[in-house]
């Protein structure tokens, strides 16, 4: 039983020149851990019935328990049957990647045609197919350097396809998987207009595999969009033990043959609501985890740059007004960024025994990198108000008009 499982993700978009979208994907990632990408090709609407036909005889042959390689020799035929039984249809083709988890833990992908699976593993994203295409054995022979193949006329000319040839040479690539992994399949209308430089970044930087991929075609979009663009991008999951006895936790215990489409969701309600639910809350789990891996280093700088934003406006001191006396804050005039100052002593000297000059002084709001500073200059006020005013004498209270307490008689008891 293999330990992990796949969540997938995938958008196909019609681009920004083609008329119509002869891409598709197949997203059974859920109930399959199957995925798939398509890029047909032919007359009328001969590319999108291509990429259906070949992503629905997959889908069929993996749920009837098919090896990966049988499976897509019968999208081969499933092509080659309709195209022969349609004149309009005559020539259409597709390409097929296609991905599944094997029962050891691995990954497969199978393949044929242009379209690309890649690999991000700690941030770093390799191709894991080859491309059958005319420019990508011009590179492997030397004819072409790599630079050359991107912008080459003819880059998009296939040397494979689906429902060409009754023989079809599929090439299935094993790869190894780790936790975290993320797996991306793509069309050629991605990665003629996106450099894999960018698809690495965006695939790094994009937590959520959805946006990612809406990000991906963003991307290709903005580049231009010539062809359609699809990308489908595959996260690998670990299995919790307690759905190891999933049934739908890996394609080769899926149900068998042609009654999977219908019966498996019968089937799946009275006996799996339960667990089923319990398998959402723990993908809940983990997607608040992973949120906060990234969201906590994200408050720590924030806290930080509040903090040192804080000792910067709150280090300083100034002297200013309140309530019509000199006053010393502690802060910057103003505040900074939310910091506000405060009063830190308000002083006796009232506004009315200030100079015009002092007056402007203060309500320029002087400051001062310390208390001291600020004390001194108050000093200073003090002192000139003072040098300016006569020493205030203690009034002398006024005669009294109390009666002097006489003397009583000395005398009076006897
Ligand atoms: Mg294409």
């Amino acid at each position: 039983m293999s330990p992990f499982k796949l969540v997938a993700a995938g958008i196909t978009d019609v681009g920004r020149v083609r008329d119509g979208n002869e891409d598709g994907f197949l997203d059974e990632a859920r109930r399959l851990n199957l995925v798939a990408v398509a890029d047909g090709m032919g007359g009328h609407r001969g590319g999108e019935v291509a990429s259906a036909t070949a992503l629905g005889a997959l889908r069929q042959a993996m749920a009837s328990g098919e090896p990966l390689r049988d499976a897509i020799e019968g999208a081969n035929d499933a092509v080659l049957e309709k195209s022969g039984s349609d004149h309009q249809l005559q020539g259409m083709g597709t390409t097929l990647t296609a991905g599944t988890l094997g029962t050891d833990g691995s990954m497969l992908i199978g393949h044929v045609g242009d379209s690309r699976a890649y690999l991000l593993r700690d941030g770093e994203l390799s191709q894991i197919t080859n491309d059958h295409s005319l420019v990508e054995e011009m590179v492997r022979t030397g004819e072409l350097t790599p630079e050359q193949a991107e912008s080459h006329p003819q880059r998009s000319i296939i040397t494979r396809a689906l429902g060409i040839d009754p023989a079809v040479e599929v090439d299935v690539y094993p790869v190894d998987l780790r936790p975290g992994d993320r797996i991306l399949l793509c069309s050629d209308g991605l990665t003629t207009m996106v450099r894999p430089g960018e698809i690495e970044e965006i695939l790094d930087d994009e937590p959520d595999a959805e946006r990612a991929a809406q990000r991906l075609v963003d991307a290709a979009n903005a580049a231009g969009g010539e062809d359609n663009i699809t990308a489908v991008v595959v996260e690998v999951i670990e299995v919790d033990e307690g759905d190891e006895d999933n049934p739908t936790g890996s394609f080769a215990a899926a149900p068998v043959a042609g009654e999977v489409m219908e019966d498996d969701e019968t089937e799946d309600d009275p006996a799996g609501t339960a667990p089923r639910r319990q398998r959402k809350r723990r993908g809940w789990g983990r997607r608040i985890a992973r949120t906060l891996l990234w969201v906590l280093p994200v408050l720590v700088v924030l806290a930080l740059a509040f903090g040192a934003v804080g000792w910067y406006a709150r280090r300083t001191y100034f002297v200013g007004v309140d309530n019509n006396h000199v006053t010393i804050f502690k802060g910057r005039p103003g505040g900074v960024l939310g910091w506000d100052p405060t009063v830190d002593r308000r002083t006796a000297i009232e506004t009315s025994q200030l100079s015009e000059n002092e007056l402007d002084d203060v309500k320029a709001k002087k400051t001062f990198s310390s208390r001291g500073g600020a004390d001194g200059y108050v000093r200073r006020l003090r002192t000139a108000i003072d040098q300016r005013t006569p020493p205030t004498t203690v009034p002398t209270p006024p005669e009294s008009t109390v009666p002097p307490i006489t003397a009583a008689p000395a005398a009076v008891r006897t």
